[in-house]
């Protein structure tokens, strides 16, 4: 209980005075707001050879990044599993099925029927929302597993992760035109103006961002992504790609390079890109965990790691 008069009461008058007049800046009033919450939509938890982080310090780097969901994909599904069954709270966790064991499968699966079974198998735990990442060039996509791949995707309602050059993405849609398709690294370097015809021709392919070429130069957001990301505000989503150590080593630095050229664009167009969508996207399609509001991260540990 409070006795008296608190005695900064007696400088409320003074204080709005100030404020009034601008003499005090509103931030040392108001706590800073929490950054802006990350969906990873590309985010590998790989076990193999090991993993690199434990389960507990990967679920605290996500809870200190202010990272709300993540569309996890890892070598082989024991780190996804983990991920998914710790049901960690305010972490909205999507599980991909990622069609390798081990690293050389990276180059092979695509002619691999074993790899179909493992898909399958995987499949049968009944939580999974799509299968990838997996990687594609040109013509190796044509293959009849691959075919197979997609149409059990579009048969079972599953998204594709797909890590593949612009002759692959078209064999992926030629297979089977309503495959949903998430676009790893969004062909990389694909002129932004296919990336737009793309778009238009498939109203279910999304671009996911880690990677990607020509968003940002020296910090500050090019026209031509600019101008695509307001044309298009509900196709894009951003990834970390954790594939190698180095990756997690710089988890933080990865997430607020997005952060810096996300603060470019409309505040809805930037909760879009960085959210909005993949939430959209997942709705109802997993189990779960409580959903919190967004965590505030102070500024000492929302940069590098
Ligand atoms: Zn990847």
């Amino acid at each position: 209980m409070i006795r008296g008069t608190p005695t900064g009461w007696h400088y409320l008058p003074t204080l709005i005075a100030a404020l009034c007049a601008g003499a005090l800046p509103l931030k040392t009033l108001a706590a800073d707001p929490a950054p802006l919450p990350i969906f990873d939509a590309h985010l590998h938890y790989n076990w193999e050879p090991v993993p690199y982080y434990s389960l507990e310090k990967v679920l605290a780097l996500f809870r200190q990044q202010n990272v709300t969901g993540i569309l996890a994909t890892s070598r082989p599904n024991d780190g996804t599993r983990a991920l998914y069954e710790a049901k960690p709270k305010g972490l909205k966790v999507v599980p991909f099925i990622r069609p390798y064991r081990v690293r050389a499968d990276i180059q092979t699966w695509m002619d691999d029927p074993s790899i179909q079974e493992l898909i399958e198998t995987e499949y049968k735990r009944g939580y999974y929302v799509g299968i990838g990442e997996f990687h594609l060039s040109g013509k190796a996509a044509a293959s009849q597993w691959v075919r197979r791949t997609v149409n059990f995707a579009v048969e079972k309602n599953l998204y594709l992760h797909a890590h593949a050059d612009d002759e692959a993405l078209e064999i992926l849609f030629a297979h089977n035109s309503d495959a949903r398709i998430i676009w790893a690294h969004t062909g990389f370097s694909t002129a932004p103006e296919k990336v737009a015809a793309y778009l238009e021709r498939h109203r279910a392919l999304w671009c996911e961002l880690s990677y990607r070429q020509g968003i940002a130069i020296g910090g500050k957001l090019t026209a031509e992504w600019k101008a695509l990301f307001e044309r298009y505000p509900d196709r894009f989503l951003l990834g970390s790609d954790t594939w190698v150590n180095e990756r997690w080593d710089n988890y933080g630095s990865t997430l607020s390079d997005y952060r810096s050229w996300l603060a470019q664009l409309p505040r809805d167009v930037a909760e879009k890109i960085a959210f909005r969508n993949a939430e959209r996207l997942f709705a109802g399609r997993d189990a779960v965990s409580e959903s919190s509001p967004p965590r505030r991260t102070t500024p000492e540990t929302s940069g590098k790691q």
